[in-house]
């Protein structure tokens, strides 16, 4: 036992968490305070794009922590314009508004929602959609798209949204015909590309296609949230390219900034317009730090190479997974480095299993193992992590 766990905790108990303390990385290993090394194929929940400890993103946050960590975004941040344009080029033409996390991204994007039907349809569009097991965040407005009945009932009431079964094409169908309105009374639709949370769930081919062609002729917005999903983990830079879709708006955090806290929103111009100077903000978002990471972050993963690595990297752990599992390639879900490997227990014994052989790694849903390693990882690693896992299910 450590000293900061041998006396009673002055945290939250609101987090179920292990009792093991990290001091440092390096690449895609971690060591604890009693000098075990792991090997980290969760990178703290998609987050440690490069890995521990990267020499290039150090570099960027050193130097820029240096200069000037902060000053407002009462002035105009340079470091913010070169990441806003690095990101509209890696994904579609538009406008960034920079936040502090996942949350406050989709929590913008919902303010969005109410400003497209507010403003641009004189209060006509009312209606926002998401999808039953999905994930935005938990914050009010983010939880209010979020449907897990766990994380909503104890805050309810929320605010508007309507679920539909995730990957059902004629729910959708009937969802966009439903009413006087016939579907004009939608004002958005809040989407993961894979659900992360939920499982590792990849909805079916066409489903993201037809979501796209039912908000344009209904003139909705549809919200990509690729919080999870960005920043090339699952083979391209966003999910959503996968399926030749774009979205309205799109939503990240989490990777973006390689373990520096950062979010961000790209809106097509006619939405990002409707936010007039005063109408929103907050005082971090895009700090010079952040928007730093950002860029060292962004400045790596569009190399093709680093994506060729994901895919490569992506298809051997699959294949290896799918061995593991006896040759049953339906147990084995996800894209790229963000793999779910379906169970028929409950994740946390695995997880705590393949800690002890030294092996980090996460649950999704209530019956899914997720494998979201650093971007980084290569052959050798992904087949020193099959092995470690290989020992753990042995002993669950
Ligand atoms: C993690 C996550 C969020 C919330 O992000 P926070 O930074 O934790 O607020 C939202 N959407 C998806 C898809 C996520 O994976």
């Amino acid at each position: 036992m450590t000293e900061s766990t041998s006396k009673p905790s002055a945290l939250f108990q609101n987090y179920g968490r292990a009792d093991v303390s990290f001091v440092r990385g390096k690449g895609v290993y971690l060591y604890d305070t009693q000098g075990r090394v792991y090997l980290d194929a969760f990178a703290g929940v998609a987050v440690s794009t490069l890995g521990h400890g990267h020499a290039g993103l150090t570099q960027a946050i050193s130097t820029q922590a240096a200069n000037l960590l902060h000053c407002s975004n009462y002035y105009t941040v340079p470091q913010q314009e070169d990441l806003a344009r690095t990101l509209v080029h890696a994904a579609f033409p538009g406008r960034v508004l920079f936040c502090n996390s996942g949350t406050e991204a989709n929590e913008a994007a919902y303010k969005l929602l109410r400003l497209w039907g507010n403003l641009q349809h004189g209060g006509r569009k009312t209606r926002i959609i998401s999808f039953l097991n999905g994930f935005h965040g938990r914050t009010m407005g983010s939880l209010s798209v979020t449907a897990n009945p766990k994380y909503r009932e104890p805050f309810a009431p929320l605010a508007p949204c309507e679920f539909l079964p995730y990957g059902d094409l004629p729910a959708l169908e009937a969802a966009f015909a439903k009413g006087d309105d016939k579907g004009d009374d939608i004002a958005g639709v809040f989407i993961e590309p894979i659900q992360g949370e939920g499982g590792v769930i990849v909805p079916p081919a066409g489903f993201l296609k037809r979501l796209r062609e039912l908000c344009t002729a209904h003139q909705a917005l549809l919200v990509m949230d690729e919080i999870q999903t960005g920043f090339a983990r699952t083979g391209k830079l966003f999910c959503h390219q996968h399926e030749g879709v774009v979205p309205d708006m799109m939503t990240m955090a989490k990777g973006l900034g390689g373990g520096v806290p950062i979010g961000a929103i790209l809106a097509i111009e006619a939405v990002a317009s409707l936010m007039k100077p005063g109408m929103h903000g907050t005082t971090f978002g895009g700090n010079p730090l952040a928007c730093a990471a950002g860029l060292a972050v962004m400045n790596e993963v569009v190399q093709p190479h680093f994506i060729a690595n994901i895919v490569a990297r992506g298809e051997q752990l699959k294949a290896g997974l799918i061995t593991l599992m006896g040759g049953d390639a339906s147990q084995v879900r996800g894209r790229g480095l963000l793999v779910g490997v379906q169970l028929t227990y409950d994740p946390g014994m695995l997880v705590q299993a393949a800690r002890e052989e030294g092996l980090i790694v996460g649950p999704s849903g209530n019956q899914t193992l997720r494998i979201a390693p650093p971007l980084v990882i290569n052959a050798a690693q992904i087949d020193e992590l099959l092995t470690k896992l290989a020992a753990a299910i042995k002993r669950v």
